[in-house]
């Protein structure tokens, strides 16, 4: 690690690592800290990423780390623990204790998935307990799935998941009293619906099987579909200043995140965030886009503040000359040459 880089990019995900890929084929100095836990680390693969679908989601971490330090950015394990502004920018601690300099910080720390508290749902979250019907909706196509409502969207979430298999119930569990709308919504559709609490999801030999209801009924199923709160991994950005915004979707809250201008830069001068830390719904392939974006728009913004120190620069150089000349015209004068 050098002293001081141009950026210092925390996080290296898709968003991070496509920032990077953007800020060092600008040639600029660029340094990613990553902890090395991307969201999607459970799954076995990457979907609805043209160009490398069904890729795993660590393989998709390297190639885009060869990527970053093959055109000369720098990559290190770590975890950043602190970020304060100095007078020409920003000092970044990691957590073995040593510290860095950067001009401008690009954080994409991602977000964390806050889980229902149901027996087995954190264990086997990524594997056959899902909440994302574009990630996983193609794998779990025809399978007997479980949707375990928690909130005001989930006939919207059930009947995404209808898209994909006939066999769909929707275990009512938190979710608000159905309206005699819905109801015939998903009567039309084939949809079931399961009254009460749920206590855990069922596993048998490593596989899930069912959903165990408060009652001690089990349901059989074979996916079960969750609601996470989506929380913007942000304590850096807040320490910096910035806040969380409330993620609303029909009324109904799902997360935060830290709110930006769109190529990302935030309310703190200096201060980029790209991919889930503002945006709970980006995918891995916006994330990437959301990253390479604002890694342009910082490199945009270096290249003001290089030409603006450069003019500062050849202007004092300019008077200084200018200065020496009159000197020497004056000498001269006072001379009779
Ligand atoms: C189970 C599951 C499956 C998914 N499957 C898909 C899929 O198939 N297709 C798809 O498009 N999307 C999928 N997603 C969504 C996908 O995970 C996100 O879109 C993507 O990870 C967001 O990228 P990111 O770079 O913003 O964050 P992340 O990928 O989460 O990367 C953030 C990185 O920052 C690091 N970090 C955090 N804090 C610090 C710190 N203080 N210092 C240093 N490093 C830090 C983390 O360890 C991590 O490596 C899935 C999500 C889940 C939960």
């Amino acid at each position: 690690m050098n002293e001081k880089y141009d950026v210092v990019v925390v996080g290296g995900g898709a968003a991070g690592l496509a920032g990077a890929l953007a800020l060092a084929r600008a040639r600029r100095s660029v340094l990613v800290v990553d902890a090395g836990h991307p969201r999607n680390a459970p799954a076995g693969h990457v979907h609805n990423y043209l160009g490398r679908e069904s890729t795993p989601p660590a393989e998709l971490v390297a190639i885009g780390r060869d990527e970053v330090t093959g055109y000369g950015g720098e990559v290190v394990a770590g975890t950043v623990t602190a970020a304060a502004r100095t007078e020409d920018g920003f000092e970044v601690t990691l957590d073995d204790g040593r510290s860095v300099r950067a001009r401008r910080l690009l954080v994409t720390t991602g977000l964390v998935d806050e889980l229902p508290d149901i027996d087995g749902v954190a264990e086997r979250f990524g594997r056959d307990v899902l909440h994302c019907p574009y990630c996983h909706g193609w794998e779990a196509r025809d399978q007997a799935i479980g949707v375990i409502g928690s909130n005001p969207l989930a006939v919207h979430a059930v009947l995404l998941w209808r898209q994909l298999s006939a066999d769909v119930t929707l275990f009512r569990h938190q979710a608000p009293e159905l309206t005699d709308e819905q109801r015939e919504e998903l009567a039309a559709r084939g949809i079931r619906v399961v009254e009460g609490e749920v206590a855990a999801v069922e596993v048998t030999d490593d596989r899930l099987t069912g959903v165990r209801m408060a009652s001690g009924e089990v349901v059989p199923r074979e996916v079960v579909v969750v609601a996470p709160r989506f929380t913007a991994r942000a304590g850096l950005l807040t320490a910096l200043g910035l806040e969380v915004t409330e993620q609303v979707v029909q009324g109904h809250v799902i997360g935060t995140y830290v709110a930006a201008d769109p190529t990302g830069a935030t309310a703190v001068p200096g201060v980029w965030v790209a991919g889930n830390v503002a945006n709970v719904t980006a995918q891995v392939i916006v994330s990437a886009s959301g990253g390479m974006t604002a890694g342009a728009a910082i490199n945009a913004d270096l290249v003001a503040e290089d030409t603006r120190q450069a003019v500062a620069a050849h202007r004092a150089g300019v008077f200084a000359r200018e200065g020496e000349v009159g000197e020497l015209v004056g000498g001269a004068r006072r001379h009779g040459i």
